[in-house]
């Protein structure tokens, strides 16, 4: 099968045939319809020091995508043939004490689909029947694609409750994106995102219809405040940037006993900041890791049923051996979601 492999310690992303994946007892195989591209992805890509740190080369890379199910191992019954399914990309041992009382978000052993295993980027992927989400009918299958960084989103907008509350999310990418129309879609009264990248930043105007989109070179977030009314501060904070000048902004415009949840990953991870002020104004930072499995992806399911509209965060629909171009445009930062369509391999 037709597959994009990191198959060399170097930057690049290359197209080879591969063997196709084998069907365990316990296990789904899927034809693969869409994928989606993720900063992970793109940390793969350019072979940075993580990348060469986590990545076992050779290796079919990708864990964003939507596909069908076209063979099912002799234990499986939950599923059958031709069903629309996504995958779960954390893969958890079942056995540890998170496993075991049911917190599998919380595996001390997960691994990563196309980070750790075989991924997305194929003509096929083979999952356990563990990390399968069957998709409702009435989801577009081009919104299926991206319910892993979807649910990032919602897992990171729904750690603490939003409805009546003022939210600050640090960083417009897709994901913060979503997670302000998520946001939105559960009662809070403002929400300003902020960026430094005027095209993520129009984004975040007409895919999630935030109250400010803000670039803190231009505008600081304190004049925002008083341009909104506010009186004291973000009850609510997001950080999906992971860049530590927007984190430490976020912490300056909180409210006293606000909540801050953490998705962006920081480089380097070590950070300082004023923890006199997360001390004496009560905060609490929370970090955030994938999905809860599997309640994070019936929300998904649920607030797409009941009105939120996350598709316009996708910008770029490529053929899947278009990726140079998608990886380009991710890169440049002048996109929001790229889509590879795997349907049409000659
Ligand atoms: P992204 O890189 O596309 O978005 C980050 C955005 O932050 C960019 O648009 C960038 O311009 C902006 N930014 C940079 N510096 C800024 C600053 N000083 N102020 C405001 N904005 C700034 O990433 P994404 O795919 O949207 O993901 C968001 C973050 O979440 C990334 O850090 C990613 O690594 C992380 N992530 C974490 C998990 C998890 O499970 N914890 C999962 C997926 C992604
Ligand atoms: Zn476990």
């Amino acid at each position: 099968m037709k597959a994009l492999v990191k198959s060399r310690a170097e930057r690049g992303l290359w197209i080879e045939d591969v063997e196709e994946p084998q069907t365990g007892i316990n296990d789904v195989k899927i034809r693969v319809l869409l994928t989606a591209i993720c900063g992970t992805d793109l940390h793969i890509y350019e072979w940075d020091s993580w990348a060469q740190q986590t990545i076992p080369v050779p290796l079919v890379i990708g864990h964003e995508f939507v596909g069908e199910i076209v063979e099912i191992g002799s234990n499986v019954t939950d599923f059958q043939i031709g069903d629309r399914v996504s995958g779960e990309g954390h893969v958890v041992c079942g056995r540890c004490r998170n496993c075991m009382a049911g917190r599998r978000h919380l595996c001390a052993h997960t691994r990563g689909v196309g980070v750790n295993r075989a991924g997305a980027f194929a003509e096929y992927i083979v999952l356990p029947m563990t990390n399968i989400w069957h998709h409702a009918a009435d989801i577009p299958l081009e919104v299926a694609a991206i319910f892993d960084p979807f649910g990032n989103a919602v897992h990171t907008a729904l750690a603490f409750p939003v409805l009546g509350e003022d939210v600050l999310i640090t960083g417009a990418g897709p994901i913060g994106i979503m997670a302000a129309a998520v946001a939105r879609h559960a009662g809070a009264r403002k929400v300003v995102i902020t960026d430094l990248n005027p095209y993520r930043l129009e984004l975040a105007k007409h895919a999630a219809h935030v109250t400010e989109a803000v670039n803190p070179r231009d505008t600081t977030l304190q004049e925002v405040q008083k341009k909104l009314g506010m009186q004291e501060g973000f009850d609510v904070g997001m950080e999906m940037s992971g860049n530590v000048h927007a984190f430490r902004d976020l912490l300056a415009n909180l409210s006293h006993g606000a909540k801050v949840a953490m998705l962006g990953i920081p480089s380097p991870s070590e950070m300082s900041i004023d923890w006199a002020n997360v001390i004496f104004n009560q905060y609490t930072i929370r970090g955030i890791y994938g999905r809860e499995m599997y309640d994070t992806w019936y929300k998904m399911t649920v607030m797409l049923q009941s009105g939120l509209d996350i598709s316009k965060v996708i910008t770029h629909r490529l053929a899947w051996n278009q990726f140079e171009e998608g990886f380009t445009a991710m890169h440049a930062g002048n996109s929001g979601k790229v889509i590879l369509d795997w349907q049409n391999i000659s």
